[in-house]
């Protein structure tokens, strides 16, 4: 039989936003021993604004904003999202032909009667796209249009007004490692990890790489240690499933990654973890 204690935990946890599916999930953040974040959404807040337009090859800025719209206008992931509002007029579907999203890469689609791709480096390399030196600040979103490189944007995020002090808070209750896993640049990635004091950081990674990570990590932990993965669901959702705990974002998140999780949080905010822990640690007092 499941002790009362735990139904005191898990409602107690719920008004205050954390939803969490089973005694037993509570019960394991009593032995957390590291917690890897996914970025995009999770510890930032997934709202990317456009900083910079450089077009290439006689292209205006205006047409630029405007293909990458369209071909971008199918997705709801967070830099899909930007670009659309970015371009701030209506899209006319009917110019868009064969879409395809290639997790962790980019889009291939035809508008116009053209094929073009908006995505980055890796993508482009993949599709034998010649592309120059980017040196930015932000997230590179790279078009090419018929095979010829027409430019890219440069797209910004910001951290969370709660990631710090929530990076921070773990460690003080013992957590041993903090990590961030991320598709985007290490440039984007390290400098993140190094404003919330992360332990490691790992960028770059295809979804099926963030998989392989994870396991790695996994492997590194003490037999008893849990071990947390936080994230939107979006390319994330087989580490969400894979973890001991996993957690999800509640309001931004996907479907997929409510379903996948065991915890979610309501209002996204990932200071809620600290305080799903501290739940966990007084349930445990009262039931044993
Ligand atoms: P994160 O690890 O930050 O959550 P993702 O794994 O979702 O990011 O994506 C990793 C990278 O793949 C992005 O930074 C971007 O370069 C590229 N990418 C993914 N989806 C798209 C898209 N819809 N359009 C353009 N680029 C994309
Ligand atoms: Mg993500």
């Amino acid at each position: 039989s499941i002790p009362l204690g735990f139904f005191g935990g898990i409602g107690g946890a719920s008004k205050r936003g954390i939803l969490i599916k089973g005694s037993n999930y509570l019960e394991a953040l009593n032995n957390v021993e590291t917690i890897v974040f996914d970025k995009t959404g999770t510890l930032t807040k997934g709202v990317f604004k456009v900083t910079e337009i450089n077009p290439q090859n006689d292209i205006t800025k205006e047409a630029l904003i405007e293909y990458a719209a369209y071909a971008e206008s199918y997705s709801n992931h967070p830099i899909s999202l930007s670009l659309i509002s970015a371009f701030n007029a209506d899209i006319d579907k009917k110019r868009i032909k064969n879409y395809q999203e290639i997790p962790g890469h980019g889009i291939k689609v035809i508008i116009d009667g053209k094929e073009v791709l908006a995505g980055n480096e890796k993508f482009m390399n993949s599709e034998n796209i010649m592309i120059g030196d980017v040196e930015a600040l932000g997230t590179v979103i790279h078009i090419a249009i018929n095979n010829r490189y027409a430019g890219n944007i440069i797209i910004s995020d910001e951290i969370k007004e709660d990631s710090a002090h929530a990076v921070k808070a773990l460690k003080a209750l013992g957590i041993k490692k903090t990590i961030m896993l991320t598709g985007d640049l290490k440039t984007v990635g390290d400098t993140i990890g190094k404003q919330l004091g992360l332990d490691e950081v790992y960028s770059e990674l295809l979804p099926g790489d963030k998989v392989a990570e994870f396991e790695r990590l996994e492997n590194q932990k003490s037999a008893k240690g849990k071990i947390i993965f936080v994230g939107d669901g979006i390319n994330d959702a087989p580490v969400l499933a894979r973890a001991d705990i996993g957690i999800a974002m509640g309001a931004l998140g996907s479907d997929a990654a409510i379903e996948a999780a065991d915890i979610v949080i309501m209002n996204d905010e990932p200071s809620k973890i600290v305080t799903a822990i501290k739940i966990a640690k007084k349930t445990r007092r009262i039931v044993l």
